[in-house]
């Protein structure tokens, strides 16, 4: 009778504390624990983890349908042989997260189709498979979301927006050249971000000197590249885009369009 009373007690407690999980398998548990000659503490530790492990999938399904990711293209899927301008050894050093805990900047430069925006993908789910918020945004986006805003004067909402996320991956600038404004916004997005040590990874297929093109003037450039470069790792690819490659091996390209030489990106002087 007492052990009756306990059960429900049980179940009871857990219904209200919205352990579902844990009152899910909370009979197997038991009897698995009963068969086992398992102590008290045992149940309890399975419980919790099998709660807990519940609780961390259902966070990172919410932050992935609000990351905005544009696929789902995993790291490992990524064909590191097929790039050999990448150094293997500095994409697993950011599969560990590191620069996430840190704060460091992910810079990826070169030309259309090398795997920029799937590197920045890659990187992102593991960002939200660790529990992270993360947000991507196409420059272009930004641009008309910034417009958008400013004219229902709303920026400080999408600023929050920019700002909470621990990952923020603004991808391919340098198509889209910035009014005085839209790149007011983004250097205080990025300035913000830089005090708060919350990293962003950024694509573009222009060199550092080129954003001088993108941006409306020179003190805005240089300030907008010295938060962004202070503590950042750029990786500058290389090599012809793998959509064409892609289609040149199945032979549905000419040779002569896929095998002009691509000119290499400047190399940034930062590390
Ligand atoms: P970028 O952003 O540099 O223009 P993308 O990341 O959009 O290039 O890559 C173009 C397409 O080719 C995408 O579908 C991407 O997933 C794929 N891709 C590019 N590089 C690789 C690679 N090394 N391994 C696997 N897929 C790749
Ligand atoms: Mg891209």
């Amino acid at each position: 009778m007492r052990l009756e009373l306990a059960y429900a007690r049980t179940r009871q407690g857990l219904e209200s504390l919205r352990m579902t999980a844990a009152l899910d398998a909370l009979d197997n548990v038991l009897e698995a624990a009963r068969v086992q000659e398992l102590p008290g503490v045992d149940v309890l530790d399975r419980l919790l983890e099998i709660e807990l492990a519940a609780r961390h999938d259902r966070r990172v399904e919410t932050n992935l349908k609000f990351a905005g990711l544009p696929y789902r293209k995993r790291l490992e899927d990524f064909d590191l042989d097929a790039q050999p301008s990448i150094d293997p050894g500095v994409i697993s050093q950011l599969a560990t997260l590191r620069f996430l805990e840190e704060g460091v900047n992910v810079l990826l430069l070169g030309p259309p189709g090398v795997g920029k925006t799937a590197l920045a993908v890659g990187l992102g789910i593991k960002a939200l498979e660790a529990g992270h918020r993360i947000f991507f945004i196409a420059c272009h986006d930004f641009v008309t979301r910034f417009r958008r805003a400013a004219r229902m004067d709303r920026e400080d909402r999408l600023l929050t927006t920019l700002l909470r996320p621990r990952l923020l991956i603004l991808d391919e600038i340098g198509y889209t050249p910035l009014e005085q404004r839209e790149a007011t916004f983004l250097f205080e997005v990025i300035a913000k971000r830089y005090d708060r040590a919350k990293p962003m990874i950024v694509t573009s297929n222009k060199s550092w000197a080129a954003w001088g093109d993108i941006l409306p003037d020179q003190v805005m450039t240089a300030a907008i590249l010295d938060r962004l470069l202070h503590r950042s790792v750029t990786l500058n690819i290389q090599g012809e885009s793998y959509r064409l490659r892609e289609h040149r091996k199945a032979g549905l390209l000419p040779q002569a369009w896929t095998t002009q030489k691509e000119v290499p990106l400047k190399r940034s002087s930062s590390p």
